[in-house]
């Protein structure tokens, strides 16, 4: 007997039909004789829609009010797959977030969850109760309810697993596992039986949404075992773990990308100590996040400095950067947000050169031009037009061979 976190996504508790189908899911793993906590998103699309009401009553929504609206999602969900399971003869009983005392910061939107008491969920566990808590949401230090962040739900069951001391956390969603790459973009893409947790981070904190960073992050850093699995069928799924010494790395595991960027540049800066930081430091005070940055071997005493946002703030950023020109004397601000970043992620990148060239060709052969790169250990990033991204992407698949299995 063992105790299991599942996690069903927006699409898998999208309709009653799909609610019940869960339902029986739930109700079979517990005939195994395993103790179950089931964490739920909203149905598909409600979030977005609460997200869409939240704007059209405000541009700026007050953010405690924001959550307090789309964390209302959730508890629909939690009721009614409680509900589905009572009828079918499982005991089941639904809580939120704040119920089962998910602690968050006060950062609302995206506050991190700082912790969990778990003795509620222990006690239900202990009297045979099927446990069905709320994705997404918690309460703050003043009871204050919050949100996790889009995607948010996957982080609830990862943490939930990991206060439990779960044997397994079970991520179910409309794709059979993690793949090569996104397959909605590749349809060659491949499942992945295995991926390590440094590999999974670097997807996820690169643009593949398929789980959330947090998730990923907490899953490492309390060694749950954590898996993704179709809600739809039957399978094994993606495992994800720990780097094995035997197992035998592919040099490239898969291939990230993220729409959501745009990027600046300052042409034609008076080359002088402090550039970057004269720059950069009234962006960071806005609260703006900042992703890739080039500055330019400084030519004729003057240098360009670029840098990538995230696509919501590059209006902001750009009204930030022409006031900073102005004060610095630059020649001028440009700025594009139809670009989209492609990565390369792979452990086996460390051992293996050459992959840099091999990415470059790749692209140069479709036409493809780079407007900046960025590489790290394990993973190479390329910024590109928008346009290309599709190109992009199948190209660097068929490059690596990554719709072959690799060879055992
Ligand atoms: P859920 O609502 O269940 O949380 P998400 O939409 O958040 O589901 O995540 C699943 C989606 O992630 C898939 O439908 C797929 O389009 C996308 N995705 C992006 N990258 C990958 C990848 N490498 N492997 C699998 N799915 C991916
Ligand atoms: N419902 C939330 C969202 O759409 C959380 C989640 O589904 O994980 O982002
Ligand atoms: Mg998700």
């Amino acid at each position: 007997m063992a105790l299991i976190v599942q996690k069903y996504g927006g699409t898998s508790v999208g309709s009653v039909e799909r609610i019940q189908k869960v339902a029986e899911r739930v109700q079979a793993t517990r005939g195994q004789g395993h103790d179950v906590v089931v964490v739920v998103s909203a149905m598909s699309g409600e979030t977005n829609r609460l997200i869409d009401l939240a704007h059209q009553v405000s541009p700026q929504p007050d953010p405690r009010e924001y959550d307090v609206l789309v964390s209302t999602g959730e508890q629909v969900t939690i009721a009614l797959l409680a509900m589905a399971l009572n009828a079918r003869g499982c005991r089941a009983r639904s809580f939120t977030g704040g119920q089962v005392h998910i602690r968050t910061d006060s950062a609302h939107t995206k506050a991190r969850i700082v912790e969990i008491d778990e003795a509620r969920v222990r006690r239900e566990l202990e009297a045979g109760t099927v446990v069905v808590v709320a994705g997404f949401q918690g309460v703050d230090e003043d009871g204050n309810i919050t949100t996790l962040g889009r995607g948010g739900s996957d982080t609830t069951a990862v943490a939930l697993a990991a206060a439990l001391g779960a044997d397994e956390c079970q991520i179910f969603t409309d794709v059979d596992g993690v793949y090569t790459t996104d397959p909605r973009v590749e349809p060659n893409a491949r499942r992945l039986d295995r991926i390590t947790f440094e590999e999974m981070l670097e997807m996820a904190s690169l643009g593949s949404k398929v789980l959330q960073i947090r998730a990923v992050e907490f899953a490492g850093k309390y060694s749950v075992p954590l898996r993704v699995l179709s809600s739809f069928e039957e399978g094994p799924g993606t495992l994800i773990t720990y780097e094995e010494e035997d197992m035998e790395q592919p040099v490239i595991s898969g291939i990230a990308f993220n729409r959501d960027e745009a990027q600046l540049s300052v042409r034609g800066v008076p080359d002088r100590p402090g550039v970057a930081w004269h720059i950069l430091g009234p962006v960071g005070e806005a609260n703006i996040e900042v992703d890739m940055i080039i500055q330019n071997v400084g030519a004729d005493g003057t240098t360009d400095f670029t840098f990538t946002v995230h696509r919501n703030d590059y209006e902001r950023a750009r009204a930030i950067l022409e006031d900073t020109a102005r004060r610095l004397e630059a020649r001028e601000v440009a700025g594009d947000n139809r670009i989209v970043k492609i990565s390369l992620v792979g452990v086996g990148m460390r051992s293996h050169a050459g992959i840099a060239s091999r990415m470059f060709e790749a692209l140069a052969n479709e036409g493809i031009n780079i407007r900046m790169i960025s590489t790290s250990e394990i993973k190479i990033s390329v910024v590109v037009e928008e346009k290309y991204l599709e190109l992009g992407v199948r190209a660097l698949h068929a490059a690596f061979g990554l719709d072959q299995a690799p060879a055992a």
